[in-house]
């Protein structure tokens, strides 16, 4: 089946009505492909399947979350072959709506979610969060989803979504979804498409260090300090943004990793900051 491109509410919702009963898996992105989106995609079908239901994308690079203009204005984007994509990743509907449509003029209204927020990106990124909850939140009420697909790789932004999902007591089920890696570990990201040739093999240095972190965790190293030790000099040259060791079900900073824990990083390589975390002991 051809994928349906919807850019309106109003379409929308006209075509919500000829799938009226059925199911539904949602894969919010901000576009600019790549094989994590289409494992969501492909999870979402694992959720969904055909006889059952329909999987819709959505493509909207949300102003609200980015608090660095030059970032937004850089942000890749390329709609043409997303769509491609997505038709062969078997999506049904394509919501790739303006800016106006999703925040009309005057709209005033916010999400937040407390406390999960306070570090990693939150911390680094003031008010992405609130603009990600916001625009998550548009999307769950217009779609209203059996099931929503965020990947793992955004750790702190799934546990955030989790957290709203039932404090807001909202239907359908939130579904997280392992870091899809480059064969050499790089985790895949839209952004790693802004990185020079130097830059990419440079930033190699970050699934490297995290692997070095889960050597010394499997080796029975606990100690927060000494887990994380070096990172300066590992993730040289790239610049870091926060280095974190935290409790992975409440993102607070610890000192001892004794139950499951993240260590989250944001590094700067060629100016495009990446991200990356690893899990140590087992999901919260
Ligand atoms: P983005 O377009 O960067 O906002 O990402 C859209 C969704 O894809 C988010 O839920 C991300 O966590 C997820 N995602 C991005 N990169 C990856 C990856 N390498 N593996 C799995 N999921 C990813």
């Amino acid at each position: 089946m051809a994928i349906r491109v919807v850019r309106s509410v109003a379409e929308l919702r006209g075509w919500q009505a000829q799938h009226a009963g059925r199911e539904l898996a949602l894969v919010p992105t901000m576009g600019f492909l790549h094989e994590g989106h289409l494992e969501l995609m492909r999870a979402g079908r694992t959720h969904v399947p055909r006889e059952r239901g329909e999987l819709a994308l959505s493509i909207f690079v949300n102003p609200a979350q980015f608090n660095d203009q030059a970032d937004l204005d850089s942000y890749p984007r390329d709609e043409a072959g997303d769509l491609v994509k997505a038709e062969s990743a078997g999506v049904d509907v394509a919501f790739v709506p303006e800016v106006d449509e999703l925040y009309p003029p005057n709209a005033s209204t916010y999400v937040e979610v407390g406390g999960l927020d306070q570090h990693l990106c939150g911390a680094t990124r003031p008010g992405h969060f609130r603009g990600v909850c916001t625009v998550v939140s548009k999307l769950w009420q217009l779609f209203s989803p059996t099931v929503g697909l965020f990947g793992q790789k955004d750790f702190q932004q799934l546990a955030i979504i989790r957290r709203m999902h039932r404090d807001l007591f909202w239907p359908g089920q939130v579904i997280g979804v392992p870091t899809m890696r480059e064969p050499d570990g790089l985790a895949l990201s839209s952004r790693n498409a802004r990185l020079t040739r130097p830059g990419r093999a440079a930033a190699l240095a970050i699934p490297r260090f995290l692997q070095l972190v889960n050597q010394r965790y499997a080796a029975g190293t606990r100690n927060a300090s000494l887990l994380i030790e070096g990172a300066e000099q590992a993730l040289s040259p790239g610049r870091i943004h926060y280095v974190s060791v935290v409790d992975a079900d409440q993102l607070q900073p610890v000192e001892q990793a004794d139950t499951p824990t993240l260590v989250a990083l944001a590094v700067f390589f060629d100016d495009v900051r990446l991200i990356d975390n690893t899990l140590l002991g087992g999901p919260p």
